[in-house]
């Protein structure tokens, strides 16, 4: 039950996903052969994650509404770092399946009071939610397992102007100098 792999490494739609759930097991075994990380579609979550020490662990199901880098203050703040890589996903596709985090109430980036949950163990900021964005739930990349930072390629880059002259723009990102 606590064993839970990365299981979904390509982006088939539903209907491809149920076509593959109703292929005869010998299809199957082809593909154990090849990836020995596959489990049963109908379980699997598309991505899961955790805090560094483990004691939050979190799935979501789906690919995410967007992707993107904020260089506002609060992120370089919350990560340590030069910026936060965010996934925004619905709320219904997010799962909490161990721990609690703490939560941290702050103005965001667009003056807007953004709630940060983190591990009070480890540290570790792992999602932020705000009024804004009433049912979405913005999941910090670094927590996802597997390949999910190379999967989540930004497609956007916020708060551009706060982004330091020795760091580059992502290829292909949209660029806003503002939020989102
Ligand atoms: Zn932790
Ligand atoms: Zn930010």
């Amino acid at each position: 039950m606590n064993h839970v792999h990365h299981a979904s490494r390509s982006n088939k739609s539903a209907t491809q996903q149920s076509a593959y759930a109703n292929a005869p097991d010998n299809s199957r075994t082809v593909n154990q052969k090849r990836n020995f990380f596959t489990t049963s579609p109908k379980m699997a979550a598309t991505y899961t994650g955790s805090c560094k020490c483990a004691a939050i662990r979190i799935e979501i199901t789906g690919e995410p509404a967007k992707t993107s880098l904020c260089h506002c203050e609060n992120c370089k703040k919350y990560s340590g770092s030069a910026y936060s890589a965010n996934a925004i996903f619905p709320k219904s596709a997010f799962t909490i399946v161990a721990g609690e985090p703490k939560v941290y109430e702050t103005p965001g980036g667009s003056g807007n009071v953004t709630s940060i949950s983190f591990c009070g163990n480890c540290g570790c900021t792992m999602w932020s939610e705000s009024p804004t964005l009433a049912d979405l739930i913005i999941v910090k990349i670094g927590v996802l397992d597997g390949d999910a930072m190379e999967k989540l390629k930004p497609r956007g880059e916020l708060f551009t102007k706060r982004r330091p002259g020795w760091l580059g723009d992502v290829d292909g990102a949209v660029q806003m100098e503002a939020g989102h």
